[in-house]
């Protein structure tokens, strides 16, 4: 099967020019002007005049059907990718949670399991270590060989996946000998406890409160204090869902000195504040999230850290709860609040709408955040997040000038609320392709089911090496 793309822009991380994209198969086959003006002939052609022929997104950090507080994520891997799709997301990497007490090859077994034949989209996964002990770092080195070379550690959550400095220098130490790449949630877990511990005492027990606790100068100390490890063990780091001023400025220095580190945010913290978690009626809870939503005015400063290069990437750390029955759990108590936001459905088009519209910087650097760093980073370059001969046909037709309401009553995504609830967005993908086949046109699914494959990723090389 051949199909031709004519008459759009192709615009990659590099550039953008008036271009055809011939797909032969599952990849791109051919990328040039004029393609039928050559003799390129297709069973299938797409017009795309006026608009924009972009890499299908990567969304490098989500959680599917994950268990927390006492619930499950509501999204399954199926659900949750044909959401993706909708918004343009083409490839996701979710986490495998090793138990404590269990191996990172059980962990990973469980979430293949429940990946295979149900996603719609290409997904990888990050293995997510509980407990640094020899047998954990002995089966990095293997994982790494299998295509997973990326592992999430955190230093939250004392009760139950919290790892000490010395496990997670450990940890580094040992991605140092196998090419891996370690991946921090850094927030200072222990004294947020504290803090929790005196509003509780307080009766302080409202959703905003689980703000108020999780104090920025804590995500702040912990960034400074992972990025030192990983000086010291002579590696990169990748910071996770990075919310605060005070976690950005950290990571801009180590770069000014040279260290590799590599930090994402996240759609929620460059349009959400505080003042979400502070509506009445317990609405807030809808925004509970780790790290959580910040002061507004900690915004400017994330969208010129996109901007600059300080920051990276955009990833969602979609974990959607329904309010009803799932995010209730914590009313009287926002410890019972289980944590997470939808968003997998909307980040292509609000770091469109927000950085592109907003004038905050161009489509090339778009592409690059949703797409093409992602790609780079975690082993998937330059198969995915680009628009070249050879690279998987993950294609968007994305129009930069139709406009979209963002409701729950129109999302995909499996969860009661949307956090975005009315916003009136610009720019939308009206066709969307993964491997040579349409998943979505015009807002219609009409991919197949299971369409998804595992990703077996490469190592960390790009981590270590040119940071421009
Ligand atoms: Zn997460």
């Amino acid at each position: 099967m051949r199909t031709l793309i004519i008459n759009g822009t192709v615009v990659t991380a590099e550039g953008s020019a008036r271009a055809d994209v011939l797909v032969e198969g599952e990849t791109i086959a051919l990328v040039g002007p004029d393609l039928p003006g050559s003799g390129v002939s297709a069973e299938a052609t797409i017009d795309a005049a006026g608009r924009w022929v972009v890499p299908g997104g990567i969304d490098v950090h989500t959680h599917m059907e994950l268990p927390l507080g006492g619930t499950v994520a509501s999204d399954t891997f199926e659900t949750g990718t044909r959401a993706a799709a909708f918004g343009g997301t083409t490839t996701i990497i979710d986490f495998a949670a090793q138990q404590r007490g269990g191996s990172l090859r059980a962990g990973l077994e469980a979430s293949l399991a429940q990946a295979e034949g149900r996603a719609v989209v290409d997904y990888g996964l990050h293995v997510m270590v509980a407990d640094v002990n020899d047998a954990a770092l002995a089966e990095m080195d293997a994982l790494v060989a299998e295509g997973v070379p990326s592992f999430k550690l955190f230093t939250a959550y004392p009760a139950t996946v919290m790892s000490d400095d010395g496990a997670i220098y450990r940890a580094m130490r040992r991605t140092a000998a196998n090419g891996g790449l370690i991946l921090m949630h850094a927030e200072n877990g222990p004294a947020i406890d504290a803090v929790v511990a005196e509003n509780i005492a307080l009766g302080r027990t409202d959703p905003v409160w689980h703000g108020r606790s999780r104090l920025a100068i804590f995500e702040g100390e912990a960034t400074n204090r992972v990025v030192r490890l990983a000086e010291a063990a002579g590696v990169p780091v990748y910071i996770v869902h990075l919310s605060s001023r005070d976690a950005l400025d950290e990571v801009r220095a180590a770069r000014r000195r040279g260290t590799p580190v590599w930090a994402e945010t996240c759609p929620q913290y460059l349009f959400l504040s505080l003042d979400d978690l502070d509506r009445p009626e317990f609405e807030g809870a809808k925004f509970v999230c780790s790290p959580p939503l910040r002061p507004r005015d900690h915004q400017a400063d994330l969208w010129a850290g996109l901007a600059a290069g300080d920051l990276q990437l955009v990833a969602t750390d979609h974990c959607p709860f329904d309010f009803r029955g799932q995010k209730e759990l914590g009313r009287g108590d926002f410890r019972r609040i289980p944590n997470g936001l939808p968003g997998v459905e909307d980040r292509v088009d609000l770091v469109h709408f927000g950085g592109v519209v907003g004038g905050r910087f161009g489509p090339e650097r778009w592409v690059d955040l949703v797409a093409t760093t992602p790609a780079k980073l975690f082993g998937l370059y330059p198969r995915k997040g680009t628009i070249a001969p050879g690279s998987d046909a993950d294609l968007l037709v994305f129009d930069p000038a139709r406009r979209r309401t963002i409701s729950a009553a129109s999302h995909h995504m499996n969860v009661d609320y949307s956090c975005y609830e009315g916003l009136e967005i610009q720019g939308t993908a009206d066709i969307v392709m993964s491997r040579g086949t349409v998943l979505v046109r015009d807002g219609t699914w009409v991919g197949p089911a299971g369409h998804g494959r595992f990703l077996r990723r490469a190592p960390a090389t790009y981590a270590r090496g040119d940071r421009s």
